[in-house]
């Protein structure tokens, strides 16, 4: 999301007569789009904060920017703290031409969050981009409130983009010979535009839109809340070709009693009933998640709750952390960080070695098959191979020959390691 956000932001510095640079030593102004899910996301950020400072001793005009969820976190702790010359939150981006000028004279802050904003006009512009793959942002902010979660606090309130712009925006990088995108927002299944009028659009008929530009654009999503997985998106994922059979489906406990004090909606059981409805209307999709070790009170049973259904999904991938506690949010005011981090890490450690053992049990039994893949680019190993996805998501890694990037080519799996595919193309 952070990575789309940045080339909105691109795009209204752009407009604004600024040159962009991937040179920090070049630059004039370097802004950090930053992420307060977690504390070290946060450390992170610090320490490159500190490093641009020390830069701006030798360049005395160089402006510090921060962008995104920290920004609207801290504030004014940032310009007092990291000494940033620009503060602004994730609804505020257009007011960056404006900030920069006056920017000079003193320190521009701009953090106020917006029910409507979606940057729905703006061309975000391709930074770092493989020309193949790219992502469209379809809503903003988050209204679940999750306990353990910041977004709802950094991000706003939740609001979906008019899908004609979605939808031109698909068209149009299809035209510049994308391939793929990923239709981004924090719980997609909640998406509605026009909501109860004629013209109402739900996230099964956008997908259906994106999915008709072309059969050869193939359309993914992040993430979708369980509490909200429909029949009819399962039914639409199902119905298309050109949509990746793949589905992230964050699960954070497997525990009913841990999912209540997580404000998740949704219980072990009806969690279960999710993936069964997956497996029977879409029965070769990839499915991931995310994972939280170590919550407030959990127990050894709660963890084992997690392991059990890890294994009943049986997950071709993870992410998986460690409890961060942020402070504002429910969990911080409610209960107690109480699992010593040396158990949340004992138990997250678990959690990754199962994570492995599925991961790999699932490659093995995709050695002899088939698969169609997008080619995404040389692989970082060899320059005589290249990468690609397939449908479910997974990396396959294969010999060059003629192919290119943002082919399909048909690839047989030969051989696997726990993270990657090896095949031939056929
Ligand atoms: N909207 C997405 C999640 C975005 S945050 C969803 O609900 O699926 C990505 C992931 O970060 C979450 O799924 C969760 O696993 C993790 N996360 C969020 N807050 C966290 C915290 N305080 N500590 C540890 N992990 C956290
Ligand atoms: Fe955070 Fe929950 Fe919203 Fe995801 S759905 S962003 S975890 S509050």
């Amino acid at each position: 999301m952070n990575a789309a956000d940045s080339e909105v932001v691109g795009a209204i510095v752009k407009q604004a007569g600024y040159e962009l640079t991937d040179d920090v030593y070049e630059a004039d102004v370097i802004f950090v789009n930053t992420c307060s899910i977690r504390e070290n996301a946060e450390q992170r950020v610090k320490k490159r904060l500190i490093e641009f400072d020390s830069l701006r001793k030798k360049k005395s005009w160089l402006k510090v920017g921060v962008l995104g969820c920290m920004a609207e976190r801290l504030q004014t702790q940032l310009v007092q703290e990291c000494k940033v010359n620009l503060v602004v939150g994730p609804d505020s981006y257009r007011d960056i031409p404006s900030l920069l000028l006056q920017a000079d004279n003193q320190p521009g802050i701009s953090v106020e969050l917006s029910t409507d904003e979606t940057y729905s006009d703006i061309n975000p512009v391709k930074l770092h981009s493989d020309g193949v793959t790219a992502f469209i942002s379809i809503m903003r902010g988050c209204e679940n409130f999750c306990s353990y979660c910041v977004v709802p606090y950094t991000r706003g309130r939740e609001r979906s983009r008019d899908p004609k712009t979605i939808v031109d925006e698909a068209k149009d990088l299809f035209k510049r010979g994308y391939r793929e995108v990923t239709l981004l927002g924090q719980n997609v299944n909640s998406y509605i535009w026009n909501k109860g009028c004629e013209d109402e659009v739900d996230f099964a008929c956008l997908m259906e839109m994106v999915a008709q530009i072309d059969p050869l654009l193939r359309v993914r999503f992040s993430t979708s809340h369980p509490k909200d997985m429909s029949q009819k998106l399962l039914d639409t994922i199902a119905k298309y070709d050109n949509i990746c059979k793949f589905i992230h489906l964050p699960l954070q406990s497997g525990s009913s009693r841990m999912l209540k004090l997580m404000n998740r909606k949704y219980t072990r059981e009806e969690y279960m009933q999710k993936i069964d409805a997956i497996r029977k209307t879409i029965p070769d999709c990839g499915l991931s998640t995310d994972i939280i070790a170590g919550f407030c009170t959990e127990t050894l049973e709660d963890h084992q709750d997690t392991l059990s259904m890890m294994r009943y999904a049986a997950y071709d991938s993870a992410f998986m952390f460690n409890y961060s506690q942020r402070s504002n949010t429910l969990a911080a005011k409610k209960y107690e960080d109480d699992i010593p981090y040396q158990e949340k890490t004992r138990r997250l450690e678990q959690i990754i070695d199962l994570q492995r053992e599925l991961s790999l049990e699932s490659n093995k039994k995709d050695v002899g098959k088939v698969f169609e893949v997008l080619v995404e680019g040389e692989s970082k190993r060899k320059s005589s191979q290249l990468f690609g996805r397939n449908s479910q998501n997974k990396v396959i890694i294969f010999d060059r020959k003629d192919f290119q990037k943002g082919d399909y080519v048909k690839v047989r799996v030969t051989d696997c390691t726990s993270a990657t595919l090896f095949g031939e193309t056929i």
